[in-house]
């Protein structure tokens, strides 16, 4: 498969080590056929116009587009085969002002890219005293994360990761950009949050709203390591069933 004429940012063709290094995905099915991808084509892209011309040559060429951002997907949605084309946008949006917060009312905001690591968003929140709930893995990126879910260990206190967007930057299939807000575009909203990711468009940025440490005076994390056996393990599983389903319970405990 040919390169795209006009896009700035890296192409990777078959055939090359600059293609074998850059295909790697990190998780992919362990059912061997399926494990083993080959897109016709990666896509490393410079900036947003890279990614409007490579989805305006997909559907013109009639072929599918996979988009990659950290790689975690569990079974390897985020690569390809055959023809098909792999945008991989893990370098594309990371520049200072990929990554900025504001206020606005009283209330705290971060617009970060989706090119950004969990471990990134949080060395940046840490270092601006303010956090917000997401998942464990500090290599897992944005671009798949916040359309996940995103729990970890604050979620019973704060909820999940997707409940603190507000809006999503995209370009859509026909290469617009678009802001997506739960006032826009309701359907498109939530269909990104919760649905099938990839499949509505690729996103470049999004705006979430962020906790400020100020406002949690006392707060304390603890991070212990044992040996436990099947007994133990069970005990815990129980008692965070019963934090749970017990509504009387304070709301800020997490385990
Ligand atoms: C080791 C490991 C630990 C994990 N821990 C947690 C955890 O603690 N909590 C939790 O909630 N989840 C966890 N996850 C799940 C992880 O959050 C999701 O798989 C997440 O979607 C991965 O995002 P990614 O960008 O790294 O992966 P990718 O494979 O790049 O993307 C995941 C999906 O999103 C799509 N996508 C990626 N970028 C874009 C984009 N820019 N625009 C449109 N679509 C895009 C891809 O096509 C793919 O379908 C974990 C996964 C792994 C492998």
């Amino acid at each position: 498969m040919a390169t795209i004429a006009g896009i700035t940012g890296n192409q990777f063709i078959q055939g090359t080590q600059a293609y074998q290094n850059n295909k790697y995905q990190y998780a992919s099915s362990s059912y061997e056929i399926d494990h083993n991808m080959n897109p016709g084509l990666i896509i490393q892209p410079e900036n947003k116009n890279d990614i409007v011309l490579a989805l305006k040559y997909a559907k013109a060429q009639k072929i599918a587009v996979a988009i990659r951002t950290g790689g975690h997907q569990y079974s390897g949605a985020s690569s390809t085969s055959a023809s098909n084309i792999q945008l991989d946008l893990k370098k594309t949006f990371r520049q200072p002002d990929d990554q900025t917060h504001f206020e606005k009312d009283g209330r705290t905001f971060v617009r970060t890219s989706v090119s950004w690591s969990l471990g990134a968003l949080n060395a940046y929140l840490t270092r601006h005293k303010l956090f917000v709930p997401h998942g464990q893995c500090i290599d897992v990126r944005l671009g798949g994360h916040v359309q996940t879910g995103g729990y970890g260990q604050l979620g019973r206190s704060f909820g999940l990761f997707g409940d603190h967007v507000l809006s999503l930057e995209m370009v859509d299939h026909e290469g617009n950009f678009k802001e997506v807000t739960k006032a826009t575009d309701p359907e498109l909203f939530y269909a990104i949050l919760g649905g099938s990711p990839g499949n509505f468009g690729v996103l470049t940025h999004f705006t979430i709203e962020v906790h400020r440490d100020s406002d949690y005076k006392g707060s304390r994390g603890l991070k212990a390591l044992y040996w436990y056996d099947p007994k133990t393990l069970k005990r815990l599983l129980d008692i965070l069933v019963e934090m749970s389903d017990n509504e009387n319970f304070p709301r800020n405990y997490d385990l």
